[in-house]
């Protein structure tokens, strides 16, 4: 569903991606571990369209992201279809960045109604829906300063799936969270991998829970994809000694 190839990016002299190839099928879960720096929420920024890689290719069902000219460099396809293929992609960030002024259930309406056109009626019963099934059924209008980081985390993950993206991708949602809260947002996205269609791709230090949730495992150093594989090959067994080594000091 997802092709990233031969993707290359680097800020100044530093490469961060570096000829890397990712290639994803439908509704899988993947996960991207590895040492802070190896690139993995530059992966995530260019599949969001956040950061523009220096070469390769990206394409979501055989359509690419960029065109590539002869002369080099990458130009969006065009502002239209870019905004189409963007619509495709929801992301969740370590920093949940609600709008602090709106109440929790305009957070989770405002895109639909203001990006996709929906009728307000509608996206405020899809809305409901959502925060129900993240739990938040009776928080619809707090706002952001009045509920816990895991409930902020929680508005965000269905703040993203309002506009029903085919993928999600997860940035170490849990990290900037008071370890009592991290259960309840895994437990959502858990629940999200169990239930809906989703491809996901997330990036995460709690191995148990990539452990539980991947399909694949994907490790990065230096902006490569050094050995990925079913977890738990991976976990129990990896072959490439960065990958031992990594794993030793977070297991
Ligand atoms: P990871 O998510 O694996 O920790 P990142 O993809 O965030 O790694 O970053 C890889 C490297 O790129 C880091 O050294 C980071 O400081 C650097 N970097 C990321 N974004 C920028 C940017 N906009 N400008 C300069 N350097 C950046
Ligand atoms: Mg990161």
């Amino acid at each position: 569903m997802i092709r990233f190839s031969g993707i290359c990016k680097a800020f100044g002299s530093l490469v961060v991606l570096d000829d890397l190839d990712l290639d994803i099928a439908p509704a899988e879960k993947v996960a991207l571990i590895g040492p802070s720096g190896s690139g993995k929420s530059t992966l995530l920024r260019v599949l969001m369209t956040l950061e523009r890689p220096d070469k390769g290719s990206i394409e979501i069902d055989g359509a690419p992201l960029w065109h590539m000219p002869k002369n080099g460099g990458l130009v969006p396809a065009d502002g239209r279809h870019l905004r189409e293929m963007r619509k495709n992609v929801g992301m969740v960030f370590q920093q949940f960045n609600l709008f602090p002024h709106m109440s929790v259930l305009r957070n989770v309406t405002e895109a639909p109604v203001h990006v996709l056109g929906i009728d307000k009626d509608e996206a405020d019963a899809r809305a409901r829906d959502l925060l129900d099934m993240v739990g938040l059924r009776d928080k619809v209008n707090h706002y952001p300063a009045q509920l816990s980081g895991g409930q902020q985390q929680r508005v965000a993950i269905a703040r993203a799936l309002a506009m029903r993206p085919r993928v999600m991708l997860f940035d170490e949602v849990t990290s900037a969270l008071d370890p009592e809260t991290v259960g309840e947002v895994l437990s959502v996205i858990r629940d999200l991998a169990h239930e809906h269609n989703l491809t996901m791709l997330m990036v995460t230090h709690q191995m148990g829970f990539a452990r539980e949730f991947a399909d694949r495992v994907c490790f990065f150093y230096q902006g490569r994809i050094l050995e990925q594989g079913p977890p738990d090959r991976l976990f129990n067994d990896p072959q490439n000694e960065r990958t031992q080594a990594f794993l030793r000091a977070v297991l």
